[in-house]
């Protein structure tokens, strides 16, 4: 969809900070940092919500997000962290482009770092 923000950065058209990317998904971290190294995952396709993906793309998207969820685990050292989805404007979903949310949650570290966006991508793309 033209006018979709994700689908701009699925497509490479608006730069974003990409971690991971695959031939059906892309992970990039969120602009608006819950905390340090919160990832937004999201289909390439475009699907307004859970409900309009089909079943063999989300169960391979979860693969996926378990496989990102990793990576930050080794990378970040998070003392946890949450996995959030949010259908519909009650929800809370303010971007209409099916997304994931990886939120690492600390102990020690400062809950936002908004300054080290860069930083933490080239971290978790790193292999
Ligand atoms: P939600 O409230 O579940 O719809 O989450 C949308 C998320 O997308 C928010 O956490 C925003 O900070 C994030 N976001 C919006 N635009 C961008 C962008 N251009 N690059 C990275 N994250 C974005
Ligand atoms: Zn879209």
């Amino acid at each position: 969809m033209e006018d979709c923000i994700f689908c701009q950065i699925a497509a490479g058209k608006i730069p974003a900070q990409l971690i991971y990317e695959n031939d059906h998904v892309v992970a990039f971290l969120d602009n608006q940092p819950k905390s340090t190294g919160h990832t937004l995952i999201i289909p390439k396709k475009h699907f307004v919500s859970l409900l309009d993906i089909p079943t063999g793309l989300l169960s391979s998207t979860v693969e996926n997000i378990q496989e990102i969820a990793r990576i930050i685990n080794i990378k970040l050292k998070p003392d946890g962290f949450n996995l959030c989805q949010n259908n519909g404007l009650i929800a809370g979903q303010t971007i209409n482009h099916l997304h994931f949310h990886i939120i690492p949650r600390y102990q020690k570290l400062p809950l936002i770092d908004k300054k080290n966006l860069k930083k933490i991508a080239q971290l978790l793309k790193r292999q």
